[in-house]
């Protein structure tokens, strides 16, 4: 039976093309700034949204942090969703690892924080206060069906972020899912960020890796923070290879994703006992609620996982679903009757 796993996009395993350029993948020794396929994938990356520079990470949670603990100092503060990944699923690294104060707006259910109360954390100039430094958004909204922040809403902060003379990172694992959702180039929603962080193992499909990207001076400063907590990697070139054909071939077919997700919301829909918010889905993320409490959160999962779907479970009575490279309208049509198998049980 083939498993259907829509617990993230992270599971997407390389496409024939990225074995392919990995096998061929010139290398050498990135902490010397030798391995001509990182070279050339920064470089594509940094050219692809706008920015001048870019460096490869290990994690998507080694390009936040990498990158907070590149503008911020101890005792700073940084504003940021109460459901921002960052905040939420990156095991306090700021705080833990560089002092770095979070200070949390809450994010309304477009992703976004509303501008007015962003502005109101910022902290007057007081010796009684910490600084306030920098502003985090998120694009897409993983915790909020996925959601796009709009060019518009992205310049709204960082002009503001600009008034103050702040900072703004732009978590962008999903930044193409973004673009390609709203039908416009990436870098109309990374224009106003000082630096942002690029996922290649989630929709894009590669095995590993992300790119942090920013100005020169900024890229400068973080590949020290980078060697600072262990990511000088040597012939990762293994990895950029991957992650050049990702960039190359796998960022338009994104809209597969974005329909095959939106198919599998209005079908859940429908199924009594189930539900979820299909015109909230943009991209390739949807949540749904079991509202009929005949099973345990467990049981339902287990049932699912009996007929082949797994799913994932951020919190009580609510689960979580992405579409992925791999997961076609076949698959989509077998959750779906998977699901109402269950419900029906
Ligand atoms: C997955 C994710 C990350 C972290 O990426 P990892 O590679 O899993 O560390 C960061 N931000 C968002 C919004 C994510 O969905």
């Amino acid at each position: 039976m083939p498993v259907i796993d829509l617990r993230s996009d992270t599971v997407t395993l390389p496409t024939p093309a990225m074995r392919e350029a990995v096998f061929r993948a010139e290398l050498g020794d990135d902490v010397f700034r030798e391995d001509p396929t990182i070279n050339r994938l920064e470089q594509m990356t940094a050219e692809r949204v706008g920015k001048e520079s870019a460096l490869l990470v290990a994690s998507g949670t080694m390009g936040n942090i990498v990158s907070v603990l590149t503008h911020c100092a101890r005792s700073e503060e940084a504003i940021l969703g109460d459901c921002s990944h960052i905040f939420l699923n990156e095991a306090g690294g700021m705080s833990a690892l560089g002092g770095i104060f979070p200070h949390t707006i809450p994010n309304r259910p477009d992703g976004t924080m509303a501008v007015e109360q962003i502005e109101a954390a910022i902290r007057a100039d007081n010796i009684h206060f910490p600084k306030t430094r920098l502003i985090c958004l998120e694009n897409t909204h993983n915790r909020c069906y996925g959601a796009p922040l709009t060019p518009e809403y992205t310049d709204a902060v960082a002009a503001l972020a600009k008034r103050h003379g702040l900072l703004l990172h732009l978590d962008g694992a999903r930044i193409f899912n973004a673009a390609v959702a709203l039908g416009v180039d990436v870098r109309e929603l990374t224009r106003g960020c000082d630096s942002l962080n690029v996922c290649l193992s989630k929709g894009l499909a590669a095995p590993v890796g992300s790119v942090i990207c920013g100005s020169r001076n900024f890229i400068a400063r973080a590949r020290r923070i980078r060697k600072m907590l262990g990511g000088g990697m040597r012939q990762a070139g293994i990895i950029a290879a991957a992650g050049i054909v990702a960039l190359q071939e796998m960022v338009d077919r994104l809209t597969e994703d974005h329909a095959n997700a939106r198919r599998l919301a209005e079908g859940i829909a429908i199924i009594p006992g189930l539900a979820t918010e299909p015109d909230r889905v943009k991209t390739n993320i949807l949540y749904i609620d079991l509202v009929d409490r005949r099973f345990s959160d467990e049981e339902f999962m287990a049932r699912l996982e009996k007929k082949g779907v797994r799913l994932s479970h951020p919190g009580p009575a609510r689960f979580r679903m992405l579409t992925h490279y791999g997961i076609g309208r076949a698959e989509i049509d077998m959750a779906l009757t998977a699901l109402h198998e269950v419900m029906q049980g």
